[in-house]
């Protein structure tokens, strides 16, 4: 009662002027694909001021943000920032999985009801059509009857797609090979825009096809390892896995134009693309917020390329600096400095190549996945006298041939307990439940929790289990992520701009409180399937 009173004074005392609309006219979300938060104080040094630095000087940090889940991938993750749900609710289990039903893999954002648009491969054919909960952006496309525009863009179709959600006026994605061009699908429009066509036909990313250097020179990068390690990838057509990278040259034997997808002017022709949707689009012109989700994959490719401990990957952060510097004066000029806000964030982070781990003593290792599967397979057979028990083992997850087990009369306590041992007994596997035994866990196991929160009744597979720490199931070069530890999990959340308040806290967030935080910095619903929480910390007050 006594604060209604106080806000009537308030609003009485100061009712001269019209209450100014208090929203940001943009928000734009930055997703870096496989940026660990290490990367910020690792790489410090070597970012200029208006890039990184400027969230530090100007805006929020959250420094023990975490994806609270098992399922540390791509898709999941962009679905998760945008839907401020776990895999739990969102569905979106892994990148692909398998489905229960029709017995094929499911990729998270395949629907072969919609054609390409601007292309004629396959790679347009896609939508968000498997994510089953709202996105922040579709509660602003609702909140604002569809005038707030919401646009993404990202090298990956799952980047560009699950950001944005289900009411996108576009998402945007690249193909590769011999095209080069940013496509989207017939789920979003029948023609690509005049803006996007013209930056297409530019052929601005003909300048990208250059010689990859380092930055800075390379005896600076103190920061990561020898540029020639065994645990780096080597690109088709070179003896070492070293600077310089001819890229016109490597294209051939690499991809074509998806060489870039593993070099950082992928990440610079994203923000070129991004920056011509601003313009395109007019964001953030109006008073209908509008929302801008950039996903930079680039960084993914490269990390699992050439590992984390790399000078390719020390590089590729360099020169990101640099491109969201770009971005965010192109910003300022274009929407207004205060006018919009920014958060930055990823969608999973990496695990050191398990290799070097092992060469360092420190405990590690790799999981063999098809020796797993022929030895589980054959125990069964052998155990229970019946082949094709297990249908599929993809993603941790062990599915059964339920119809089989019933036909064969197995009881199926025993053949899940039997599955189980077998799991846990494999070298590298850490943990394993039947799915009827994890729903039924409730201590406070945080390993318990994260597969809790990433199992889908209707699509996960009914025995899930874990790797030990530092056990990947990856070839010897190059990282990898998808674990439910740490390094995989803990993640940067950057903010600044209007609404978005200085300061910093050690305090845990969730990959989940970005989506009702950002719902209530643009005033509108929280997503359909929202089980986090506002950020009170990060948010000025009303
Ligand atoms: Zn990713
Ligand atoms: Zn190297
Ligand atoms: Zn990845």
């Amino acid at each position: 009662m006594k604060s209604i009173l106080l806000l009537l004074i308030i609003v009485f005392v100061g009712c001269k002027t019209p209450i100014q609309p208090s929203k940001p006219k943009l928000v734009v979300g930055i997703v870096v694909d496989q940026m660990r938060m290490d990367y910020l104080t690792r790489f410090e040094s070597q970012f200029g001021n208006a890039g990184f630095k400027r969230f530090y000087k100007e805006g929020f940090v959250a420094k023990n943000h975490h994806f609270d889940y098992t399922q540390t991938q791509t898709g999941p993750g962009h679905a998760s920032i945008a839907t401020g749900s776990p895999p739990a609710i969102h569905g979106i289990i892994s990148n692909a999985w398998f489905d229960k039903v029709s017995g094929r893999n499911q990729n998270c954002v395949s629907d072969n009801r919609y054609r390409g648009v601007g292309t004629s491969s396959k790679v347009g054919q896609k939508a968000p059509t498997q994510l089953l909960a709202s996105a922040f952006a579709d509660e602003n496309r609702l909140a604002t009857q569809m005038r707030g525009k919401t646009i993404g863009v990202s090298i990956k179709d799952r980047g560009a797609i699950l950001a944005i959600g289900h009411t996108a006026n576009g998402a945007y994605w690249f193909s590769g090979k011999n095209e080069g061009n940013f496509v989207s699908s017939t789920f979003y429009m029948d023609a690509l825009p005049q803006w996007a066509a013209d930056f297409n036909t530019s052929r601005i990313i003909d300048n990208y096809l250059t010689t990859w250097d380092t930055y800075f020179p390379i005896d600076t990068y103190i920061e990561s390892g020898p540029d020639d390690t065994p645990y780096e990838g080597v690109l088709n057509g070179k003896e070492t896995p070293t600077f310089p990278y001819d890229l016109k040259k490597l294209a051939g034997d690499n991809g074509g134009y998806d060489v870039l997808g593993a070099t950082p002017f992928g990440n610079s022709l994203i923000t070129d693309f991004a920056l011509a949707a601003l313009n395109g689009e007019q964001l953030g012109k109006d008073d209908d917020a509008d929302v801008l989700m950039i996903s930079f994959s680039s960084t993914d490719y490269i990390g699992h390329k050439y590992g984390i401990n790399a000078k390719e990957l020390q590089d590729a952060y360099v020169r990101l600096d640099r491109d969201l510097a770009r971005l965010f004066s192109a910003l300022d000029n274009q929407v207004g400095k205060g006018e919009y806000a920014v958060f930055l964030t990823s969608d999973h982070g990496a695990s050191h190549v398990s290799n070097f781990l092992i060469d360092n003593n420190i405990p590690g290792g790799y999981f063999r996945k098809s020796d797993f599967v022929r030895q589980l397979n054959e125990a069964v057979a052998s155990r229970f006298g019946t082949l094709d028990l297990v249908r599929n083992i993809s993603n941790n997850e062990i599915f059964l041939n339920h119809e089989g087990i019933t036909k064969s009369k197995i009881n199926w306590e025993q053949i899940q307990q039997f599955v189980v041992s077998f799991a846990l007994s494999f070298h590298g596997i850490a943990t394993a439940y039947s799915a009827d035994n994890l729903m039924l866990q409730n201590d406070n196991n945080a390993i318990v929790q994260r597969l809790q929160r990433g199992h889908h009744p209707k699509r996960s597979g009914d025995i899930v289990f874990t790797l030990l720490p530092g056990y990947t199931s990856y070839g010897p070069t190059g990282s990898t992520h998808g674990s439910a530890y740490v390094y995989d999990t803990h993640i940067p959340l950057l903010m600044f701009g209007k609404g978005v308040r200085k300061g910093s806290t050690y305090a845990h967030t969730s990959i989940t409180d970005i989506a009702p935080t950002i719902s209530a910095l643009l005033g509108v619903s929280n997503p359909t399937g929202n089980t986090g929480n506002p950020i009170v910390k990060a948010l000025r007050k009303p």
